[in-house]
């Protein structure tokens, strides 16, 4: 079993929720520690920082006064460059001390995956060989990016492909930006798509690999990047973090004005049932996930999101329809019904088509707007975590068979297109 997922002993004080013991392996990330990640050239990458962050970097180390760190945003987000050489409108001798002190990465797409749907899935190799995923969702008028924010993922759900990884480590602030910049650089001369649309993203979720709300400090700072007027200029309604229920971390959210929505992977309407299938509700059980989000300070108009994976006959039971309005009463949500994507091949059933749509019809009747998420991308295995999984497995199988030259093992299947 997963030591995550023992009982463990209340380390989160009465006085102060945010304060969670440096040995806690659910603590969130420490944002000095993180932040700042040099890369082996002893060089300090510049996407580690937003722009207040850049400013007093750039102040610290070379003198530089701030309105460089806005000259810097311009064109490390809008223009994506990946040189100080370019940046014209900066003197030379400032390019050169940039240069001496500071490198702008980007992670290596590996692999790179079209679906027929237009769906399309990257698998980015990080400097220390770790991969991550992320995808570019195609929906009907609009493409969503969905990034990752943990190499695996330590809350262990037993329905997730990304689970059965444990947590690997959690991605600096640079390489969950670096998705972003890294899938804007590769469909940045692709033509119009087969219905005529612009192949960008309008919309960003971090739905991909990880526990965002376990890496909180680096995910916020990946927000108010994406926020940055001058740089990506992602409004707060595009952005949305998700998580299975974190709870000091969504007040840290919450409390941080980061412009994101929030969307919750509630999956259950039961403690029992939850704490079966997401083993953090042992940890931050219905109840006290629910006050939070009662307190949780929402903009007018806005509401949280409340994702619902529907395994059958384990969280789409007909008591689970009563029982979900109820438990969600006077907290401001939209519902996101996900039926389960059997693909990921851990002993769950998907729910039969016309249960979810029974599903969906009853929480609108409750007074619950409500939404389906079906799986896109079917046919390169796009939903969550699964393509670092397939990857790495292959991986293994090729290692195995270099060592047993003769043995049984067979050619491994690549499900994987190799990007050119
Ligand atoms: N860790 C975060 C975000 C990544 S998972 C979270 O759990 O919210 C993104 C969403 O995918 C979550 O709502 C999760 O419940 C859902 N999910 C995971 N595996 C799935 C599967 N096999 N089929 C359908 N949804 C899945
Ligand atoms: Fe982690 Fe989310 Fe998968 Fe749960 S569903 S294991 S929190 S990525």
């Amino acid at each position: 079993m997963n030591a995550f997922l023992e009982p463990q002993a209340p380390s989160i004080s009465d006085s102060d929720p945010l304060a969670i013991s440096n040995s806690d392996p659910l603590a969130p990330s420490s944002s000095s520690q993180l932040a700042e990640g040099s890369q082996p050239s002893g060089k300090i990458d510049l996407l580690n920082f937003d722009r207040q962050e850049l400013a007093e970097e750039l102040q610290a180390r070379l003198g530089f006064e701030s309105y460089r760190s806005k000259q810097l945003v311009a064109w490390l987000y809008r223009h994506r460059a990946t040189s100080f050489e370019v940046m014209t409108n900066i003197s030379k001798q400032a390019r050169a001390a940039l240069a001496e002190h500071f490198t702008i990465s980007r992670p290596t797409a590996v692999q790179v995956q079209q679906s027929r749907d237009g769906t399309r899935k990257y698998l980015f190799q990080l400097d220390d060989g770790n991969m991550v995923e992320s995808v570019l969702i195609k929906q009907t008028a609009r493409y969503t990016l969905c990034v990752s924010s943990q190499v695996g993922c330590a809350i262990g759900c037993r329905f997730c492909r990304t689970a059965q990884m444990g947590l690997v480590r959690h991605l600096k602030t640079a390489e969950i930006i670096g998705q972003v910049l890294a899938v804007k650089d590769d469909i940045a001369g692709l033509p119009l798509d087969q219905d005529g649309l612009k192949v960008d993203f309008t919309n960003i979720v971090f739905m991909g690999m990880g526990e965002p709300l376990h890496n909180v400090d680096n995910v916020i700072r990946t927000v108010r990047l994406l926020n940055d007027e001058l740089g990506l200029d992602f409004s707060s309604r595009k952005i949305t973090v998700s998580t299975s229920g974190l709870v000091p971390a969504i007040r840290k959210l919450g409390a941080s004005g980061a412009g994101a929505n929030l969307a919750v992977s509630l999956n259950a309407t039961t403690n029992e049932v939850r704490t079966r299938i997401m083993p953090i509700t042992k940890r931050w059980p219905l109840e006290s996930l629910l006050e939070a989000l009662r307190e949780y300070p929402l903009k007018r108009g806005k509401r949280i999101t409340i994702e619902y994976v529907m395994l059958a006959g384990v969280t789409d039971t007909v008591d689970d329809l009563r029982r979900l309005p109820q438990l969600l009463t006077g907290i401001p949500v939209k519902v996101n019904l996900i039926p389960y994507n059997a693909n990921a091949g851990l002993g769950f059933d998907a729910p039969r088509r016309d249960w979810v749509f029974h599903w969906q019809e009853s929480l609108l009747d409750a007074g619950l707007n409500s939404t389906i998420r079906w799986s896109k991308g079917d046919d390169i295995d796009a939903a969550c975590g699964q393509l670092a999984t397939v990857y790495e497995k292959t991986k293994r199988r090729e290692k195995a068979e270099r060592q047993q030259p003769q043995g049984g093992i067979g050619t491994p299947e690549r499900t994987i297109a190799e990007a050119s």
